[in-house]
């Protein structure tokens, strides 16, 4: 998606450690216009994959997650990093390393709201070593839900993951991929 990739170039930052910070649109302020546009981005590239679910995590990745639900009437689910009183009952449970925290946590998602019937879209803020979605994936497995891909606003292509999980079959979409990007802020997209 070009305006992303004019965005990120205009507002991004080249954090070290290979982070992209794109706080001013995408992590903390949010361009709620611009987000509804890649919203219904993802919706065209999925249109008739009949998908009756987004999945995503807490906490960057629901915004676009949102957006994406709004141009696709589905609901959106979003697992918790956290143990909360907002969830009761059994629950799908997965160990995710976080890239950006260093950490490892419990993702957990109520087993309520995904089933054997739904047809799941995951969509993400970022892409990175795959842990997030291979994560949420091993969740819609459990449920015994349909993968019907991953949609990803930004893929780090450098760091492999989406690739990966093309070539074990699973739909990757990304509205933009990094295939290099340096500390002094040079950005290369894929062509
Ligand atoms: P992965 O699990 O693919 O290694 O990392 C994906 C998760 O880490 C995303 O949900 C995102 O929140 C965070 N993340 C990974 N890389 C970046 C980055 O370069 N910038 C930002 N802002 N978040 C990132």
């Amino acid at each position: 998606m070009q305006e992303l990739e004019i965005k990120i170039k205009k507002d991004g930052q080249v954090l070290p450690g290979d982070v992209l910070k794109v706080g001013s649109f995408l992590n903390q302020q949010l361009d709620v216009d611009f987000l509804m546009e890649m919203g219904a981005e993802i919706a065209r590239l999925f249109k008739g994959d009949d998908v009756t679910k987004i999945l995503t995590i807490e906490s960057s990745g629901i915004a676009i997650a949102v957006t994406a639900a709004a141009s696709m009437h589905v609901p959106v689910v979003f697992a918790k990093k956290h143990v909360s009183s907002n969830v009761s009952g059994e629950c799908y449970s997965v160990p995710i390393h976080s890239f950006t925290h260093g950490n490892t946590y419990n993702a957990t998602v109520s087993k309520e709201y995904l089933s054997p019937e739904d047809r799941v879209l995951i969509v993400d803020d970022f892409l990175a070593r795959g842990n997030a979605i291979r994560g949420l994936a091993g969740m819609v497995k459990d449920a015994g839900a349909s993968l019907v891909g991953c949609a990803i606003a930004v893929e780090k292509g450098f760091q492999g993951a989406g690739d990966a999980l093309r070539s074990e079959g699973i739909r990757v979409e990304s509205l933009a991929i990094i295939d290099r990007m340096t500390d002094d802020g040079d950005i290369e997209f894929r062509r």
